[in-house]
């Protein structure tokens, strides 16, 4: 027994909605397109699980975050996909592909037969188990990456109302968690492994702000430890958590948030893979050119900085999606994809994007304070590479976004520090001349780089350029004329 399609999405979260919504705007017919998915439910917003979800009132529910509500696109309900022709297999776990074939075999025993495979198989939270640490299964211990974690997770917050709950881990899971569990009434320590929270991307200043405020609110940081063990009651329910620092936290209610990996396991040995993922061209194609990859689980090539990353955010999986399907239903009118890289976080009244890369050195700017507007840039060889705000207008982020895409020079970082959003108000309103050069990403990949040259009306810039290259100049001949002084001595 089995089914054919023209186009098949195994995966069935953020990228494979995008991508369906994309496949009817070009034009898909009906019967040609199948999404597999083991969840039961249709593609949504995976973000909601940790923020409207975790609400004491009026907690946010589907249908009301499918994918793709916001952003004025149409919010794709099951009904949605039967209007639009696509088949939706849901509750449905694959459990080998066979690419040479061009099939799927799925756990109830059907083959699935396609022309173009998407893959948008995301990724999974990694399990206490995976170091050394059992207790996963326990009633009180959660995890958050899909909407069973979220049910079971909602449930046990409403049983642990004025209890103790132990949050292993301080990344966005952890974070956005620990909020909503405060606002929960729920007293919340926080087990993290290093100096701070969100220690990937945070400064030490960014960290501190939004941890005083946690701080404020009753939550406990124990920092630089990590968990060996649970206690348990008679019921196998988590009563406290052992530290390897000997301390020992009571709990009614874990949450673990310690970070996920890709679901590539299908295609290991079949696909070319890179950084844990599989790996992609400009065009999201696999090393075989009938399969994609999008979201969480595609390597691919970031042109801004000339490498192959893979990215676990929201913006990402959607953009990565819509070009994937350009790719095959209009080749020859799809360029390569141009991403910048971008990531936003809601908690309590907070609300930060960042964009580009966090490396080089760093210039924070505005006022460090609850209900205010900060930020930071970072710079990597006198250019502009990343930046990040909390608490701006739609516009500012537009304004942040643009401005890392240009990856403007950065002469004076006093001066940046001084200006703060108005160096990328500056810049943005520039008009901008692009350069393009081939380079070479890792693994060979050779990807247009482009460059996109800010040409400041306030020649500021200029002038500190002609200046740095007098003095230079002025050195490098001091220091030749000294050289033949001292060889003649
Ligand atoms: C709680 C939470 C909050 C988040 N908040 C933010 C945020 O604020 N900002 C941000 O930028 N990002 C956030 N993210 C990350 C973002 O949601 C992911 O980057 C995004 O969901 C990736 O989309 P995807 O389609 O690649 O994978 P997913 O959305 O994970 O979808 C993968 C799908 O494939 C299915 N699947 C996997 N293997 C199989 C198989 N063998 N057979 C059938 N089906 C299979 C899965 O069940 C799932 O439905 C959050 C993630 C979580 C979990």
């Amino acid at each position: 027994m089995g089914r054919a399609f023209v186009y098949v999405i195994l995966g069935g979260g953020v990228s494979a909605g995008y991508a369906a919504l994309e496949f009817t705007r070009r034009g898909v017919s009906d019967g040609e397109l199948c999404i597999i998915s083991d969840e039961p439910v249709a593609p949504y917003e995976r973000p909601a699980l940790s923020k409207g979800f975790l609400l004491p009132e009026d907690p946010t529910r589907l249908p009301s975050f499918h994918t793709c509500v916001g952003a004025n696109d149409e919010k794709l309900t099951p009904n949605w996909y039967k209007e639009h022709g696509i088949e939706l297999i849901l509750g449905t776990r694959v459990k080998s592909v066979d690419l040479k074939r061009m099939t799927l075999v799925s756990s109830t025993g059907e083959t699935i037969s396609y022309n173009f495979l998407i893959i948008a198989t995301g990724a999974r939270a990694m399990k206490l188990e995976e170091f050394g640490v059992e207790g996963s299964d326990a009633e009180n211990v959660c995890y958050l990456r899909d909407l069973s974690d979220a049910n079971k997770l909602a449930t046990v917050i409403q049983s642990s109302s004025n209890g103790n709950a132990v949050v292993i881990g301080g990344g966005y899971i952890g974070m956005e968690c620990a909020a909503s569990l405060v606002i929960n009434k729920i007293n919340v320590s926080m087990v993290l492994p290093g100096a701070h929270c969100m220690a990937r991307l945070f400064t030490p200043k960014i960290a501190a702000m939004y941890e005083d405020y946690y701080s404020a609110k009753g939550v406990k940081f124990i920092k630089g430890t990590v968990m060996t063990s649970f206690e348990f009651d008679e019921n196998q329910k988590v009563t406290a958590v052992n530290l390897k620092d000997g301390s020992q936290l009571p709990a009614d209610m874990v949450v673990v948030g310690i970070g996920i990996r890709p679901n590539i396991s299908l295609f290991e040995g079949q696909l070319a893979m890179e950084k844990g993922g599989i790996k992609v061209n400009s065009k999201m194609q696999s090393s075989d050119s009938t399969v994609y990859a999008i979201g969480d689980v595609a390597t691919f090539p970031v042109k801004l900085y000339g490498e192959m990353r893979r990215l676990e955010h929201v913006d990402s999986a959607r953009k990565s999606a819509r070009h994937a399907v350009s790719a095959i239903m209009e080749p020859e009118n799809t360029g390569e994809f141009d991403y910048l890289p971008c990531f936003y976080s809601r908690f309590f009244a907070f609300s930060w994007q960042f964009y580009g890369d966090h490396v080089g050195e760093v210039v924070h700017f505005g006022e460090y304070e609850e209900g205010k507007v900060f930020g930071a840039y970072w710079v990597k060889e006198g250019h502009l590479v990343g930046t990040f705000l909390e608490g701006g207008t739609k516009e500012e982020y537009e304004t942040i976004s643009k401005v890392t895409q240009l990856k403007p020079v950065v002469m004076d970082m006093e001066e940046l520090e001084r200006e703060g959003l108005g160096f990328a108000e500056r810049v943005v309103s520039q008009p901008v001349v692009e350069e393009v050069k081939e380079v070479v990403v890792q693994s060979s990949e050779v990807v247009k780089q482009v460059a996109r040259v800010v040409t400041m009306e306030k020649p500021v810039h200029v002038w500190h350029a002609a200046t740095g290259v007098v003095v230079a100049v002025s050195v490098a001949a001091f220091a030749f004329w000294y050289g033949r002084r001292r060889r003649r001595w």
